[in-house]
């Protein structure tokens, strides 16, 4: 049975309601339990469980550590395109928007690649918008393989494919895939993606599992908090990730906790996570499933990134750039604007600042320093910065 079938079948809205209402009593038995189930998690992240938080925190720390020892993975993502035909309210490249935009030449994808590698990093992330166009398979195949000698790991962040795409994915040199479900609530799943592919809800809830039978071996699932109750979102979120665990054993979870940041299109988001609720739901997941990567991106600020290391983050993006040619300034070249979707003139007041003019990023980052402020953090922290666990040399 698919997660799409099983999700179905889940009792999410009684979940729903044990996170909403729970008792101190039943998050201290729940937090107290060696293994946990989708309704301990759902008392984890109740509001009863927030004046617990201390506790929390402590069992997750415990956990990590015992799990992952005192280190933590570095990667950094790779922007290939924002040419993108979906319409998707709460992304800078959404079609509509009036933005500048480029895909890069497969060599201009290389020399990022090597500024990535000479600062450091071992395992990128290719991100793209979807346009089967300027985004074909034919064109990220090129990609991955031109990277394949360079960089140990390549995981993608691109528009959903068929399972056959993906197997030319992996033979290419992929072994990871990542995808957010953004939402798993339908109905605002379809309010907040009016055009495009993308609005296939169930397409891209099949996703992972079509990665794993074509062969990745690590898989990457999340939601984009600030779309629906965050709450309810994270429930399936756990539901998914369970499903995953059981049916796609052989593949690496993680399991990512991204939050709205602004930019182009000023999409303002529609429910709170505030910052306690994101290190609750860290520490939830910790406990749900212990030896699950858990991912944090450079959308949260330097101050709590800094607390979140110990608690349960194994995973952390450092020096990302959200623009394609953000590293090394390639593709300046080709730069096009696009209104409504369509490629309009340069208007003159951005042509006048000639070389400065860069493509537009996908959100604004709330971490900027540099990889090396953050492996030299890392340390100081007592942890050892890993760039690299895997090879397919
Ligand atoms: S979220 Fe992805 S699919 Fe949607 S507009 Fe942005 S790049 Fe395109």
């Amino acid at each position: 049975m698919s997660f799409v079938r099983k999700l179905e079948s889940l009792p999410i809205a009684g979940l729903i309601d044990v996170s909403l209402n729970s008792s101190l009593a039943a998050v201290r038995e729940s937090m107290a339990r060696r293994e946990h189930s989708l309704e301990d998690f759902a008392h984890l992240i109740s509001p009863a469980a927030a004046n617990l938080l201390k506790p929390l925190c402590l069992r997750s720390y415990q956990i990590t550590r015992q799990r992952f020892g005192r280190v933590m993975r570095l990667f950094a993502p790779l922007y290939l395109s924002n040419e993108c035909i979906n319409k998707c309210s709460y992304c800078g490249f959404s079609r509509d928007n009036p933005i500048l935009r480029v895909t890069l030449t497969v060599d201009e994808v290389r020399r990022e690649a090597q500024t990535l590698l000479d600062l450091g990093f071992r395992h990128l992330l290719l991100v793209s918008g979807e346009h089967p166009k300027f985004v074909s398979t034919d064109y990220l195949t090129d990609c991955v393989q031109a990277l394949r000698g360079m960089v140990p790991s390549i995981s993608l962040e691109v528009g959903p494919m068929t399972q056959e795409a993906y197997r030319s994915m992996v033979e290419a040199g992929a072994d990871g895939l990542v995808v957010y479900q953004e939402t798993y609530d339908r109905q605002v799943y379809a309010e907040m993606h009016a055009a495009g592919p993308k609005r296939n809800f169930e397409w891209r809830l099949e996703t992972p599992e079509r990665a794993y039978a074509a062969g990745f071996r690590r898989l990457g699932i999340g939601a984009l908090f600030g779309l629906s109750d965050w709450r309810s979102d994270a429930i399936c979120v756990a539901a998914h990730a369970d499903y995953l665990l059981r049916n796609c054993w052989k593949a690496a979870l993680t399991i990512s906790l991204p939050r709205l940041r602004p930019c182009a299109g000023d999409f303002q988001p529609l429910s709170e996570m505030c910052d306690r609720d994101l290190v609750q739901l860290v520490c939830a997941f910790r406990l749900l499933f212990p030896d699950v990567g858990l991912v944090l991106s450079t959308r949260e600020p330097a101050k709590l990134r800094d607390g979140l290391i110990p608690l349960g983050i194994t995973l952390m993006s450092a020096g990302s750039h959200t623009e394609p040619g953000g590293y090394t300034g390639a593709g300046k070249e080709n730069l096009h604007q696009t209104e409504r979707g369509r490629i309009v003139e340069l208007v003159e007041s951005r042509r006048s600042v000639g070389a400065d003019v860069v493509a537009t990023e996908q959100f604004k980052i709330a971490d900027s320093r540099s990889p090396k402020e953050i492996a030299d953090l890392v340390r100081r922290l007592g942890y050892e910065p890993v760039w690299k666990d895997w090879d397919h040399f």
